[in-house]
């Protein structure tokens, strides 16, 4: 049976990771998808952990550990985007992974994006490479997915609604199946 790592970026008490009007916290999006996103993989027959806490804010090398200690096939990290401080217009969805990763890391994050760009209609902006703590420190194919743009007034209030956080976390869910079985 397959072992997946959903980890909601962030935590209840970190500072800014909000959009400008203060409306939309971050980890409330990074978490709500999370959580739609583990209940579709277990209706999948996938064993699901989070690196995250609802209570606290879990440093970076803890999330990594425990993905590490449970020997997960994949780890996941998702997230919603920000330029800047105020409201402008940048929008769309990226995917990122730690620069030159093998073959099986690129696909899962080729099979995330595509479904989430194509699931959520929003503008492609590409899979892109960062030296990331959660994408560098993970053992297993790692990805982090960033759904859209706090900043821009037209996504955040997607961002807010429970609509898209199931789009997003559905869409999520079908990438990781292919990569799972049928790639
Ligand atoms: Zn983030």
């Amino acid at each position: 049976m397959a072992t997946m790592i959903i980890d909601a970026g962030h935590g209840p008490k970190t500072p800014g990771k909000r959009s400008p009007d203060g409306a939309l916290l971050e980890f409330q999006f990074n978490c709500a998808v999370a959580e739609l996103l583990k209940l579709y993989l277990q209706q999948e027959g996938i064993d699901v952990f989070f690196s995250h806490e609802y209570g606290r804010d879990v440093p970076l090398w803890e999330r990594t550990a425990i993905a590490n200690r449970l020997n997960a096939d994949a780890f996941v990290s998702i997230h919603a985007n920000a330029y800047g401080n105020n409201w402008n217009e940048a929008h769309g969805i990226e995917t990122f992974t730690y620069p030159q990763v093998g073959k099986q890391t690129s696909r899962l994050a080729e099979q995330i994006h595509h479904s989430l760009v194509a699931a959520c209609g929003r503008r492609d902006r590409g899979i892109k490479t960062a030296n990331f703590a959660v994408l560098r420190e993970t053992k297993m194919p790692a990805v982090l997915v960033e759904c859209g743009f706090m900043t821009n007034r037209e996504e955040a209030n997607l961002l807010l609604s429970n609509t898209y956080r199931v789009q997003c976390a559905r869409a999520i869910s079908f990438g990781v199946l292919n990569w799972l079985y049928f790639t």
